[in-house]
């Protein structure tokens, strides 16, 4: 069976990265961009080229470097934003300019208090108006955004159904969806316009984007991947996608890591708890068959079944097989950083799971160059305590000392950090978590600081959660100190 292609859009790295709070450097949308790959979209948007250097030298560098997907650049209905886009694209094989206008006629209609079929009515008439003219401009794909996140599926659905069969020349368009998730719609809107005859779907990691997001990449493609049957029944040969679905994890795990946003546990597909089954009912219907209750296996988005244990006495090689089978690409010389800190983790834990593994290597391969390295750090709290915190830092080939008392042990240590450094970034958001079960579990922090109007996230990991909290906060200074060498400005938003 060869179905209809749907081809998958991924703007993680331009509307995603509009998210309040989600600021990525160049070289962590270059990663992305590389797993994005890895795991098969057809589309990248790299950026909005023309809003910033930094966007469009991120654009650049990922039509350079990154071959497969199509590389995208958003541009507005202007030459200058145009010829930027054009530019920044010129390195890739295959590229596209993303290029948009508002429907003005569609938002005014809704603002009018009239009846949803009438208002559907108005909106199909002014998106059919819109379309008409650039399919004869000769415009490929069409995008229907809901920018807003307002509409339900069903009117969606309509919308694109009656552009299927009114239009004339749209036989030759894909149609696109691009659905906002204010109303918790995204991935129902965006799957209700491929049932109607969308082609496209632009769509983000995790839902990341402006508000309450995009449509989730991992939802539409298991949506999909899943129930084919469903999509089957509306186009004789059923619908296609070129995603390899085993990438999908790693994928999720890597733009949570990089933006510093932590995916809740009961987050469909790709949450903590997706695959967990625990009431008996269903537990026992697992162990009589499978599909009784799990419609899709964990397999299938690249968790591996396996529960292998490393520990101490894992030599080099087998260490460097591990991280060969979860899909990690190291050099030699991450090799032997990873296994440094792994020994040093496996000393104190005594097993040592997937998922350490996975945070041991995102930590010791995102680093920036390090200005400050924390060499020393004691805390002491408790009931009845004040608790103080020192800290040796050094920087300059120096060696500079603190202390410090706060509300807590962390904010003790923050604060004796502060003074060492002779730095104070606001602290915009701090949380911790342990990479797996167990009272041994390895723990990460992850902390946002903001620094006139950019933001950093800083990663560390740890046994002992006050020092991972440390380590995230020096990681996060580490970053700010680093971007302020590289000089860039603020970044205009689109409205897409
Ligand atoms: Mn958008």
């Amino acid at each position: 069976m060869s179905g209809q292609k749907v081809v998958i859009f991924d703007t993680t790295l331009r509307d995603g990265e509009q998210s309040p709070g989600a600021s990525l450097s160049i070289s962590e949308k270059l990663e992305i961009a590389q797993q994005l790959a890895a795991l098969g979209v057809d589309i990248i948007e790299a950026g909005f080229p023309v809003s910033s250097p930094a966007q469009f030298e991120a654009t650049r560098l990922i039509a350079e470097q990154v071959p497969g997907p199509t590389i995208a650049g958003l541009a507005r209905a202007s030459t200058g934003d145009i010829d930027s886009a054009g530019k920044a694209l010129a390195p890739a094989a295959k590229k596209r300019i993303h290029t948009f206008i508002a429907t003005s006629p569609v938002h005014m209609q809704y603002k009018l208090k009239k009846k949803p079929d009438q208002v559907l009515e108005m909106a199909v008439k002014a998106v059919k108006h819109a379309v008409s003219l650039v399919i004869e401009a000769g415009a490929t794909t069409l995008n229907i955004p809901d920018t807003v996140g307002y509409i339900m599926p069903y009117e969606y659905g309509q919308i694109i159904a009656k552009l299927k069969s009114d239009v004339p020349g749209i036989e030759n368009c894909i149609i696109s969806t691009h659905c906002h998730n204010d109303l918790g719609m995204a991935v129902a809107n965006s799957l209700a316009g491929v049932r109607n005859g969308a082609r496209q779907i632009e769509c983000a990691v995790n839902g990341l984007g402006e508000r309450a997001g995009n449509a989730a990449l991992e939802e539409v493609v298991m949506g999909i991947h899943t129930r084919p049957d469903f999509f089957s029944s509306y186009s004789e040969s059923g619908v296609e996608l070129n995603i390899n679905t085993k990438e999908l994890f790693r994928t999720s795990q890597l733009v949570s890591q990089l933006t510093g946003f932590l995916i809740q546990p009961n987050k469909a597909i790709v949450g903590a708890n997706a695959f967990a089954h625990e009431a008996g009912i269903h537990v026992d219907g697992i162990l009589k068959e499978r599909s009784t209750y799990e419609i899709m296996t964990p397999e299938t988005i690249g968790l591996s079944g396996s529960r292998m244990v490393l520990g101490r006495h894992t030599g080099r090689h087998g260490f460097a097989d591990r991280c060969k089978q979860l899909g990690f690409k190291l050099d030699e010389q991450e090799t032997e950083h990873a296994y440094e800190r792994f020994l040093e983790i496996a000393d104190k834990k005594k097993e040592v799971f997937d998922e350490d593994i996975a945070a041991i290597i995102n930590e010791e391969i995102h680093v920036v160059e390090h200005t400050y390295d924390l060499q020393y750090l004691h805390v002491a709290s408790g009931t009845g305590t004040l608790p103080t915190a020192s800290v040796k830092i050094v920087f300059e080939d120096k060696v500079h000392q603190a202390a410090a008392c706060g509300d807590g042990p962390v904010d003790a240590a923050y604060e004796a950090i502060r003074e060492a450094t002779g730095l104070s970034p606001k602290l915009e958001n701090y949380s911790i978590r342990a990479v797996t079960g167990g009272k041994e579990a390895l723990g990460e922090a992850t902390v946002r600081i903001a620094d006139d109007g950019k933001k950093f996230v800083g990663r560390g990991i740890s046994t002992d959660i006050i020092e991972a909290s440390a380590k995230a906060y020096v990681d996060a200074i580490n970053r700010m100190v680093a971007a302020r060498n590289t000089k860039s400005e603020t970044d205009v938003k689109a409205t897409l």
